[in-house]
């Protein structure tokens, strides 16, 4: 069947992922892939473009190989640069999560970067000032569109008198056997202060450092709301993470991109969570946690109507407007 091909000013949603997992479970999420642009000489993003319920939609992925808060403010700015009617930024994929007393995060729940107090639910964890206070992030705040918070107060509000779509969602794409939960091993979560043994599992990590949860009855997503730590360096050891994030006043967690959009391009950041940000972290759950944060992200989406949409300033006009 032809594709259909739409004018650059009818897209008005941005999707920026930073793996091809990512890009590919954005692409489940699509209700229907459109034409692709013609490629800009001046701009070499890859988009894939698409319509989620009234939504049209342009997905980017960072080039092959690159990650990290600069590829990802690159791609973002290309993107607003030749789709001039984006009005919202996501950035969606995968990240390490913190669970704490406040916080019980299991491997394949979402985590939704909510804006509060200092900063716009974005924290970069290695550009700021240690203090005898501990940490005082240095960047900007990061503003998000009224509308955009709104649509975070409805999915939550929603999702707490059970309205919630994300099992269907996450169903669309997990039919891909690749995305398929079953393929992603056990969920351990190790004491932060023991270490991974050698080898590509946790297949030698002794059983009696685990800690100790009650175990979930349901695998229905869980979404966290709160703040997201995102730096170029990788966390992968249990006792930094817990550090990090009591310096940084608590954080659900980790991610190498969101810290290079925070200025350019206001977006909400959705994260699956495939590993503890520790030692014993492998690749496994990836797939399965790309798949939830991006069920979680066309859930978003489904509780923004297009005419409140098209009346929100674009990206640009927002970034002026905070001054
Ligand atoms: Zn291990």
């Amino acid at each position: 069947m032809e594709r259909r091909r739409l004018c650059i000013q009818d897209y008005t949603v941005g999707w920026v992922c930073a793996l091809p997992i990512e890009l590919a479970a954005a692409t489940k999420t699509l209700d229907e892939e459109h034409q692709a642009l013609p490629q800009d000489e001046n701009d070499p993003n890859v988009y894939t473009l698409g319509c989620i319920g009234e939504h049209n939609v342009v997905l980017a992925c960072l080039p092959a190989g690159q990650t990290g808060t600069s590829p990802a403010a690159a791609v973002a700015i290309r993107m607003k640069a030749k789709l001039t009617s984006i009005r919202f930024g996501l950035l969606v994929g995968i990240g390490g999560g913190v669970p704490s007393s406040d916080a019980n995060i299991w491997l394949g729940d979402v985590v939704v970067s909510q804006p509060h107090m200092r900063h716009g639910g974005v924290v970069q964890h290695d550009f700021g000032k240690m203090g005898l206070s501990g940490f005082t992030q240095t960047g900007p705040p990061n503003t998000l569109p009224p509308l955009l918070l709104n649509a975070l107060s409805k999915m939550r509000s929603n999702h707490y008198i059970g309205r919630n779509d994300l099992s269907k969602h996450l169903s669309a794409i997990t039919r891909v056997p690749h995305f398929a939960r079953v393929m992603a091993g056990p969920d351990l979560l190790f004491e932060s202060d023991y270490n991974h043994i050698e080898g590509p599992t946790c297949d030698q990590c002794s059983r009696e450092k685990l800690v100790k949860r009650i175990a979930r009855d349901s695998q229905d997503i869980v979404v966290h709301y709160g703040t997201i730590a995102s730096g170029n360096q990788v966390v992968k050891d249990g006792v930094t993470r817990d550090r990090l994030s009591s310096e940084l006043g608590g954080v659900l967690c980790f991610e190498m991109e969101a810290a290079g959009l925070m200025n350019s391009f206001p977006c909400v950041v959705i994260r699956g969570i495939c590993d503890y940000a520790d030692s014993h972290k492998h690749k496994r759950w990836q797939p399965y946690a790309a798949a939830t944060a991006a069920a979680c992200a066309k859930e978003l989406l489904s509780v923004i109507p297009l005419t409140e949409a098209a009346k929100t300033r674009t990206v640009d006009e927002a970034i002026d407007h905070r001054g």
